[in-house]
Formats: C-alpha cells, structure tokens, sequence
C-alpha cells in the first residue's frame, strides 16, 4: 500500500477532484466502475502528480494506507449504495469512507448507522464549486465523527480554496451535518440566483435595458456589498452574444429552470423544522412555475402576455439603486433564514455546528461565495447565539438604509405586473418579524372555535378554550 488516499468515481467531478489532490502532493488510488475512465484520465492527466491506478475495487482498497480513507465521488442515490456494498467487505476495523456525492443528509445518517456496525467510519462530505471548485480549490463541508476528520481533514484542507492562508474546509459537525450544510448552501444558492433573476426582469421590464446594459450595471454591483461570484457571472451571462442568431445569448435560452433537488429537500427539511425560509421557498417553487409550460400558455391566453399593469416612467439611476437595495436586504433575510435552517437543524440532531465557520468556508471556492460572508462571520464571532442575523448592526443598518427602496421595488414589480416572488416574499418576511401584534391571535381563536384548540392570552398564564357553541363563557383548559 502506498496510497495516502483513494477516490473511485472518476465522472467529471471525481476526477478533477483526484487531480486536485494528486497535485498537492497526495499520493491518490484511482478506480472507477468503468475502467476506460480512469485510464483515460490517466493518460491525459496521469503527470500531475502520483496516481495509482487499480482496475479492481480488490487492488484499488489494497493500494490505500491503513486506515483507509476512501472517498466515493459516484451518482447520488442507489449509485452511492451499490459502491458502499462493494467496498464494506473490502474495508477493515477503522477505514473511513468518505461520500463526496450529493446525498440527502438522511440517507447519510442511515449509511452511517449502517458502516458503524462494520467499525467503519462513514463521512457524509458535501464538495461545492462544480467541476472547476473541484479541480481548483473547492469549498469543503465535512461531517462524520472527530477521529475520522483527524485523518482526513488535512487532506481536504490542503486542497480546498484558501481565504488569507485559511482553508475552506472544516468539520462542520458530526453525522449528516456535511450534507446538511451542504443541502443549505445549495438552497441559498436558490434564493440568490432567484433575486438575481428578479432584479434582472425589473431593469429589463420596467425601465426597458437591454442585456447589455444590465450586465454594466451587474458589473458596477459587483463593486460594492453585492460583490460575489454570482453576481459577476451574471455580468459575463447577460454580454453574451449566441454566435448563431446574434440575440443576447439569454434570449435564446428556454424560460424554464430546472432543478437536481437540494432545493427541494432544503425546503422539506425547513417544513419538517418550522423554519420558515421564505427565500429558498419561492426560488424554489418559481423554478416549478416556469416548468409548467402548459398551465403558463393556457393562462397567457386567457389573461393576454402584456402585464395589466401600468407603464412607469422611472428614473433609470434611481431605479437602479433601488433594485440594488432591494436585492441586498432581500438577500440578508435568504441568508439569515439559512443560518436559521443549519442552528435548527444542528440542534434538532445534535450536531455542534459552529455558523460563523459556515459562513467562513463559504467565502471562496463554492458557488455563493460573496465578500457579505465575512460579515456573517463576524456577526456570528460577536454573538454566538444570536437569535436571527438581521438584528445584528451591520446587516441592520443596511435593511434600515435600504427598506424604502425594497418597498417601492416590491410596489413597483407589483403595479407592471413583474413577478418578484423572492422579493417580495422576503419583505413580508421582514414585516412580520418586526410586527409589533400579529394577525396570528385570529388564527389562534379561529382554532379554538372550530376545533376547540385553545389558545393563550396576554394578560394572565395559563391555556383557555371559550365555549363557542355555548354561552361563549371561558375555561381554563
Ligand atoms: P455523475 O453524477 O454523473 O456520476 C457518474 C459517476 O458515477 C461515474 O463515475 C459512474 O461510473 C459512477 N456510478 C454511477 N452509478 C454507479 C454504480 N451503481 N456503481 C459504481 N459507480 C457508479 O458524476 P458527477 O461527476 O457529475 O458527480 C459526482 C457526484 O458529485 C454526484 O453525487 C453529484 O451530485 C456530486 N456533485 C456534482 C457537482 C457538479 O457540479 N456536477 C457539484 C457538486 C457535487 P461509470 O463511469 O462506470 O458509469
């Protein structure tokens, strides 16, 4: 054996993965289900740095140091389990297989329980940054037990991108926590490009600027607060030209996202917690909007294509600003809804989740990756409890500067008939947080009446039900 690590699963992701480790000076074994794939990345690939190539699962788990660390970077789902099936009885007292892939934090808690009866160590991993992050530096998110970060952590570290001489890895938490965060992060990464595309559709709708002329203005956001890989992507996106037709290249793509599904499960996840992460919610449900093709041809038929709505004569900067604004307070609450998710979610399964590091391992390498993070961080360094991100003053100051705007933005998209859903949602989410009384007190005695669910009251302790049916006289329950 005389390999530091190994890594089966050489698709597109596994073996930029690979290179990336064999490049920091690793020595990695290399397998995949289907050998032509490892050997051909081997011969394009093989001088980067010190591969073992195995064609068997059997010569692969030998050519690895004890304790093992294997790291599976296959299609999520059956994939991952028919991998684990194989391996397990390769594996000894002590190995630690590490899933790379993009599994539901569930089924990672259930692969653990499983590979523990083994006296395996089993990782659930979630890797962020695509194919490049993957090959360049990616942002690492790790779960699983102590003992096995303490073996596998340098590696990962070493390899992940790097902040100020700091890497964008960590131990986030035990058990499914790697996923768990992991699932989060992509449910942000949701919300954001939703509020990217709102923005997009109201310079573009309202005020009439060609794609062109909203990536200059893309470009300029990304000199501020709002700097951030997905916002100078979308500067890149929106100038680009389609070679074929001449149009703006967004003009010729097809109005309907999809999705692989963390969005889904992060918003599953946030049901089954009581969180409410309005953000991810309605990034999520708009991708399922603008895939329903024939529910949106049959209502342009019956409701005309043109909005309603009236024309407004905006000022182009002033408008500009606005959106601005409003994108960034939006963007807050998406983020402290996130972290809201990730504390729920640790507490509810006992992870020690430290979410200041989140956002630390976050600043490089994954797809949101944003100059905001660090604020998150700091925010989280000055309290560590703190209850909701959006009451600290940094992230405070700009709601309070930017909320005018917000509102008007929101009124705006609503009077031409501009579907803002992240927006929107957003700053209702903001409404009723601060609200000083909610209309949740009728909801309450709704419930009591029909269903005699009872209900609290603010001036003395104690649960009551009013006999509704009856002389409307109250019990104490
Ligand atoms: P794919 O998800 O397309 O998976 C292909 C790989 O899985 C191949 O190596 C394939 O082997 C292997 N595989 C599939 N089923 C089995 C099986 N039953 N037994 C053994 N091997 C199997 O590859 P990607 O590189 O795109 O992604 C890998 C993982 O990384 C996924 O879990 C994905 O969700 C995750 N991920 C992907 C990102 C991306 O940007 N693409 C970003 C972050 C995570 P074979 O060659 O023999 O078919």
């Amino acid at each position: 054996a005389r390999a530091t690590i190994g890594l089966t699963g050489l698709a597109v992701m596994g073996s930029n993965l690979a290179r990336n480790i064999a490049r920091h000076g690793h020595t990695i074994a290399v397998h995949n289900r289907t050998t032509s794939r490892m050997t051909a990345m081997l011969e394009e690939h093989g001088d980067e740095g010190d591969f073992v190539g195995a064609e068997s699962l059997e010569d692969f788990v030998a050519a690895i140091e004890k304790p093992r660390v294997v790291l599976v970077m296959v299609k999520a789902g059956p994939g991952t389990d028919a991998v684990i099936d194989d391996l397990v009885p390769l594996l000894e007292d002590g190995d630690i297989v590490v899933d790379c892939g993009n599994a539901h934090y569930a089924d990672t808690l259930r692969r653990e329980e499983r590979l523990k009866e083994h006296g395996l160590h089993f990782v659930g991993t979630g890797v962020s940054g695509g194919e490049v992050g993957a090959l360049n530096g990616p942002s690492i998110m790790v779960g699983g037990t102590d003992q096995a970060y303490e073996r596998l952590g340098p590696i990962m570290e070493s390899i992940a991108a790097q902040v100020d001489g700091e890497p964008c890895c960590a131990h986030v938490g035990e058990g499914g926590a790697g996923h768990f965060v992991k699932m989060v992060h992509n449910g942000i990464e949701y919300a954001d490009m939703q509020l990217i595309a709102e923005s997009y559709d109201l310079l573009r709708s309202v005020l009439g600027l060609s794609p062109a002329e909203i990536a200059d203005v893309f470009k300029q956001w990304n000199e501020g607060e709002l700097e951030s890989f997905l916002i100078q992507m979308t500067a890149d996106v929106l100038r680009h030209t389609d070679a074929a037709t001449g149009q703006p290249f967004v003009d010729v793509v097809q109005d309907a996202a999809e999705q692989k599904g963390t969005g889904r499960w992060t918003v599953q996840s946030a049901l089954d917690l009581g969180v409410p992460i309005t953000g991810i919610a309605e990034a999520t449900f708009a991708r399922s909007l603008s895939g329903h093709a024939d529910q949106r041809a049959a209502a342009r038929e019956v409701y005309s294509t043109s909005p309603e709505g009236e024309r407004v004569d905006r000022d182009r900067d002033e408008f500009v600003d606005a959106v601005q604004k409003a994108l960034y307070a939006s963007k807050i609450v998406a983020y402290a809804q996130g972290f809201d998710q990730i504390a729920k979610g640790a507490e509810e399964h006992g992870w020690d989740v430290d979410l200041g590091q989140v956002a630390k391992i976050w600043r490089d390498g994954c797809i949101i990756r944003a100059r905001f993070l660090g604020r998150i961080t700091e925010a989280y360094a000055a309290e560590p409890d703190l209850t909701t991100l959006l009451t600290t003053e940094y992230f405070a100051t700009a709601v309070k500067e930017g909320v005018d705007a917000w509102r008007d933005v929101v009124a705006t998209a609503a009077r031409t008939g501009v579907p803002t859903p992240a927006f929107s949602s957003s700053l209702a989410y903001f409404d009723g947080l601060r609200r000083e009384r909610l209309p949740a007190a009728l909801i309450q005695a709704l419930r009591d009446n029909f269903g005699a669910h009872t209900y609290q009251r603010v001036d003395r302790e104690g649960t009551f039900h009013t006999l509704w049916a009856g002389d409307l006289s109250e019990t104490e329950a």
